[in-house]
């Protein structure tokens, strides 16, 4: 049993001292001196903190307000009335890019307007050295950079850029360390997202996400299982676990604990709560995990497992080391052993080299399988990644051809899958408002919306679904559990 194993066994990756965050907090205390310095004692101190891309991201931008919290600083969405603003940046395709750049960019008139505005970028985008320089040398509007390894040094290079009165830009180079003890501010809302661990060791060959997050290091169980129970009671009603490839949770630990003893361990904690987890790479899903998410009560019904092709020749070329009959076999189980299991996944279409029988491959697994829902991507060449290398003939507009008959394919089965559900009762956590009363989400995630108090929020319920679109389903309140 997961309770029974030794917590405390020193690990072998690297933490951050402990001298190392007292001198950081050291920072941070000094920076809430010198921003009253800046911005005047009557001033209300007023920080936008925008994360792009993936939940590891947003995640890492709730620690970077808890940082900024803790100096002082309230929350706006509106550049101009922001006295800093922080871009915490995504690198995994080159649009997210173009996004930051250009909303850089636009910063440009409010800098010019307000030179005390403080305005900095962050994350996996900046980690890149090309892009660092380019920064550098072309958006003199930023005050201070930092990539993903430094995240915890955020006061420091605050502290650096408002005391020496210049442009601060650390991108370190390294495998990144745990960084435990920072504050968090939490996106209020019935969701916490909790990391489990950092990095990725797969080195898919179109992935630019090992080059700019390092190696994986898992957080010690304790760790995670604290902020858990800490989530827990503040009330929040779904958890999920973060990590580029959860299943390979505690690899690097070395005391025999893994993503299904962690599972089993936060499931025991007492309250009423769901939890959810992603991403889970499919080569190391093993049935031990699909026995303990069936054994959970707590663990949803709803698995988010990225295959990325169809095609064997392709998955055998972007590294991803398996097979899709290995895959379809995994979904068979996990079908036989969860009830109403739900599965989503990532495809990426136009892979350097991928032709249109791949594609047809492609799409006859999508057929096959019957995703609840996917996320598509067209492939995007990043800088250092293998597959940048490899030869890509296939035109843009035959790419977005297949884009479109995939999304045409997938929304007729969205359609049937939504359709079956008219007339069933499911138990749905309502975690916001809709055009109807309320919207929730089903144990198997699927979108639900229907009339009911704002009050609601936050609560379980038994909705019947009485209608079905594509992407969604519309409910009737039934009960509240
Ligand atoms: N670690 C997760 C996994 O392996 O499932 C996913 C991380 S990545 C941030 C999210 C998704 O972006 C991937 O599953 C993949 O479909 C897509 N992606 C990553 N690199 C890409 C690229 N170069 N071009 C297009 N899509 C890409
Ligand atoms: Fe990228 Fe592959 Fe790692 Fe996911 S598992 S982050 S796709 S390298």
């Amino acid at each position: 049993m997961a309770q029974q194993q030794n917590l405390s066994h020193k690990r072998p990756v690297p933490v951050l001292p402990p001298e190392e965050l007292e001198q950081q907090k050291t920072y941070l205390a000094q920076c809430a001196d010198l921003l009253t310095q800046r911005f005047g004692e009557e001033h209300t101190l007023l920080a936008l903190v925008h994360s792009y891309g993936c939940q590891q991201n947003t995640s890492d931008g709730e620690r970077l307000m808890g940082i900024l919290a803790e100096m002082g600083f309230g929350f706006t969405e509106e550049p101009s009335e922001a006295d800093l603003i922080l871009y915490n940046t995504c690198a995994v395709r080159e649009n997210a890019e173009v996004r930051v750049y250009g909303n850089v960019g636009e910063l440009s008139h409010l800098k010019a307007r307000r030179p005390e505005l403080l305005i900095g970028l962050c994350g996996c985008m900046v980690q890149q050295q090309h892009v660092a320089d380019k920064i550098k040398h072309s958006y003199p509007q930023v005050d201070f950079l930092f990539g993903t390894h430094t995240l915890y040094k955020f006061p420091q290079i605050l502290w650096e850029t408002l005391s020496k009165q210049k442009r601060i830009f650390d991108v370190e180079e390294s495998d990144g360390v745990i960084a435990e003890g920072l504050p968090v501010r939490r996106t209020p809302g019935v969701k916490a997202s909790i990391p489990i661990m950092y990095g990725c060791n797969n080195f898919c060959t179109y992935c630019v996400v090992p080059l700019v997050r390092g190696r994986e290091r898992s957080r010690m169980p304790e760790d995670i299982l604290s902020e858990v129970r800490q989530a827990v009671a503040d009330e929040f009603q779904e958890i999920t676990l973060l990590g580029q490839n959860v299943n390979s949770y505690g690899n690097d630990l070395d005391i025999g604990w893994h993503f299904p003893d962690l599972l089993r361990a936060v499931n025991e904690i007492p309250g009423r709560f769901w939890v959810r987890f992603l991403s889970s790479h499919p080569k190391d899903c093993t049935r031990e995990l699909i026995d303990t998410i069936a054994a959970c009560d707590k663990v949803c019904n709803h698995i988010y497992l990225p295959v990325q092709s169809g095609s064997n020749r392709i998955l055998k070329l972007m590294n991803r080391n398996y097979t899709v009959e290995w895959y379809q076999e995994l979904i068979a189980y996990a079908r036989e052993k969860i009830p109403g299991v739900m599965f989503t996944t990532d495809l990426i279409v136009g892979f350097p080299g991928e032709t249109e029988e791949d594609f047809r491959q492609t799409l006859e697994l999508v057929k096959h399988v019957r995703f609840a829902s996917l996320f598509t991507f067209i492939y995007s060449k990043r800088e250092g990644t293998r597959a940048a290398a490899m030869e890509d003939p296939v035109p843009k507009e035959e790419k977005s051809r297949w884009f479109r008959e995939l999304l045409d394919v997938q929304r007729k089965i969205g359609a049937e899958y939504y359709q079956a559900y008219v007339g069933k009762t499911f138990t749905v956590l309502a975690d916001g408002k809709s055009d109807q009363g309320l919207s929730g989400r089903t144990e198997f995630n699927a979108v639900i919306d229907f009339p009911g108090d704002e009050s609601l929020i936050g609560k379980f319920l038994r909705v019947e679904v009485v209608g079905a679109r594509n992407h969604d389903l519309r409910g009737e309140l039934k009960e509240v559990l």
